[in-house]
């Protein structure tokens, strides 16, 4: 390891209050340096610098899937083949490359300049098929944009090939509002278009007023739970004598959704500005936005936005003169789904592996280094500045009740228009589904939050209202508003085979009824998908499924038990044509 490399993760490891959260940056960097695959030296290095024991660093090492264990090409080219890509031809795509470069998935080219892997989400659904070559992502990819791809990186060229339409829209102009303004991004078309106007009034007020007025709001957790966030803040330990901790949950990986990197990406101080405020409001100096290791690009976007930030005194000590210090610091997950979970979240940021925690303690009591910590989505934190300046009565406008606010839903699957479109909450499917440009064929099913919950049949979703007590009383969830679009013809095994697969990868590990019922839930549907099953099997998958639920330590088990029983319950006759 160069001393330049032990000098970048000495600074990286000075900007946390444990050293040993800069394990995964460590490890991300010592990659980058070696061209792809960290070597025992390496990571006995890193064991040295952070004071970690080096099985804990192998340990750490193994469990995130960005950390590549086999020497990869000099471009590791990687296809997203999860549900919203396979429905927009991602195996189009690998079969070409696997043609064009004559291996298979998982190889390496003769020559060391390609890997091809094919991997699970990269929240690009409204833009799939896409392809990351090592940091990068190429979205939209036709066989044709992918051979121009590949002659750029022969020439060893990363190219930025012609830019392709990412469909918006927006009906509340709140999270989106500056989706199509150029230089977004930048601190002064934030302030030119109404931002950092929210900062100075939460300033000027006290914290308890600004977090009675998120409370006020009714402003529910828009990561899927839809948990009311002013209620979550009412829970954090008081008096312990620690420091409290903002995390912004950034790690968006649930199949169907790629919502929060609209923000991130095209308006990132509107993120600054609502951490900021709500760091105000809980009483915490420093927050985290855990980000996914796939964003990296995006993670370069928030650190410009925060540095412009702080340069302006908008981050970091006497905001605004106003006395009250918080910083942000900006942190890669390394791919792990899990990651997603809070407590799960905390380990991983803590520089462990990501497995989540029993609970309780809840974060709030027992969060990040054991001290009182709020996790807060994205879409969840961006809306706070516009609480704070129009006021919970202004939210409450839109929406239904108990289900105020605007939601950003992305629509992808067989539809015209796949993308994001921000629209109050409660507004009807139809509609949503006209925005984005209709449905591309007849309707077969539709699931609306994300993989995780249960899928609907056509005759379900008429006129349903797309708000988290509607879903509810609907038999499914709102969850993230991943919005997953299949058009007759799909086939719901096929589907439910490549759902149980993603889940099969992701499980952690720590709980049985995930860890086994995943991989036999998973080789079931298998035999079923390839024509060799039985009824009986089909019956197994169902009781599988019933067991699973209510048995685990997160909700992963049930992200997978739900969504898979409803799919063969509702869909049994499909199942039953394959078997014998
Ligand atoms: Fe891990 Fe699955 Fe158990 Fe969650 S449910 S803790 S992911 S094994």
């Amino acid at each position: 390891m160069t001393p330049e490399l032990k000098q970048s993760i000495e600074s990286i490891a000075a900007r946390y209050p444990w050293r040993r959260s800069a394990l995964l940056p460590a490890l991300h960097l010592a990659q980058r340096a070696a061209g792809g695959t960290v070597g025992h030296d390496d990571l006995v290095e890193v064991s040295k610098l952070l004071d970690i024991p080096l099985a804990e660093v192998f340990g750490v090492q193994s469990y995130y899937t960005m950390f590549n264990r086999k020497p990869v090409g000099k471009y590791h080219l990687q296809v997203d083949t999860n549900i919203p890509a396979t429905l927009a031809g991602a195996q189009r795509i690998v079969a070409h490359l696997e043609k064009t470069l004559r291996i298979r998935v998982g190889q390496t080219t003769p020559d060391g300049l390609f890997t091809l892997s094919s991997v699970e989400c990269l929240a690009s659904c409204g833009t799939c098929p896409v392809i990351q070559v090592n940091d990068r992502y190429y979205e939209n990819m036709t066989p044709e944009r992918t051979d121009a791809l590949l002659a750029s990186l022969r020439n060893g060229i990363m190219p930025d090939l012609p830019p392709t339409a990412v469909h918006f829209g927006s009906t509340c102009n709140v999270l989106l509002a500056r989706r199509g303004t150029q230089n977004a991004t930048s601190l002064e078309v934030y302030k030119k278009t109404g931002g950092y106007q929210a900062l100075p009034i939460a300033l000027s007020k006290t914290p308890a007023e600004i977090a009675s007025e998120v409370k006020s709001s009714s402003l529910r957790g828009r990561g899927g739970a839809g948990f009311p966030a002013g209620v979550k803040w009412s829970f954090l330990a008081k008096n312990t004598g620690k420091p409290t901790y903002l995390i912004c949950n950034a790690d968006e990986g649930e199949p169907g959704t790629f919502k929060d990197r609209q923000i991130m990406e095209y308006d990132p101080h509107l993120l600054i500005e609502g951490m900021t405020i709500s760091g105000y409001a809980i009483g915490a100096n420093v927050g985290f936005i855990y980000i996914r290791g796939e964003f990296a690009w995006i993670a370069d976007i928030l650190e410009k936005a925060a540095a412009e930030a702080r340069s302006q005194g908008l981050l970091g000590k006497n905001i605004l003169g106003k006395g009250f210090d918080f910083d942000i610091i900006v942190h890669l997950g390394a791919g792990a789904y899990v990651c997603g979970e809070e407590t799960a979240l905390i380990e991983s940021l803590e520089g462990k592996r990501g497995n989540p925690r029993l609970k309780p303690p809840f974060p709030a009591v027992v969060g990040l280094y054991g001290c009182p910590t709020i996790v807060n989505n994205v879409e969840t934190l961006a809306s706070v500045p516009f609480i704070t300046q129009h006021g919970a009565a202004a939210f409450s406008k839109m929406g239904t009740p108990g289900n105020f606010g605007p939601k950003i839903f992305g629509v992808s699957g067989h539809v015209n228009r796949p993308g994001t479109y921000e629209y109050p909450l409660g507004t009807k499917l139809e509609t949503l589904l006209e925005a984005a440009g209709g449905v591309d064929g007849k309707l077969k099913a539709v699931i609306v939050g994300g993989l995780s919950v249960p899928i609907l049949t056509a005759t379900e979703a008429q006129g349903l209202v797309m708000d988290y007590d509607s879903c509810q009383k609907k038999g499914t969830m709102l969850g993230s508003g991943g919005i997953m679009v299949l058009r007759e013809g799909t086939s719901i095994p096929e589907i439910a085979l490549r759902t149980i697969r993603f889940y099969a990868h992701e499980s952690c590990g720590q709980c049985v009824p995930c860890r086994r019922g995943s991989h036999t839930v998973e080789s079931l549907l298998e035999r079923i998908v390839a024509g060799c099953g039985t009824r009986r099997d089909i019956d197994d998958v169902l009781q599988l499924c019933t067991c699973v639920r209510g048995s685990t330590l997160c909700p992963t088990g049930e992200a997978f038990a739900m969504p898979i029983g409803a799919m063969v319950s509702k869909f049994r006759p499909e199942f039953e044509a394959l078997v014998h």
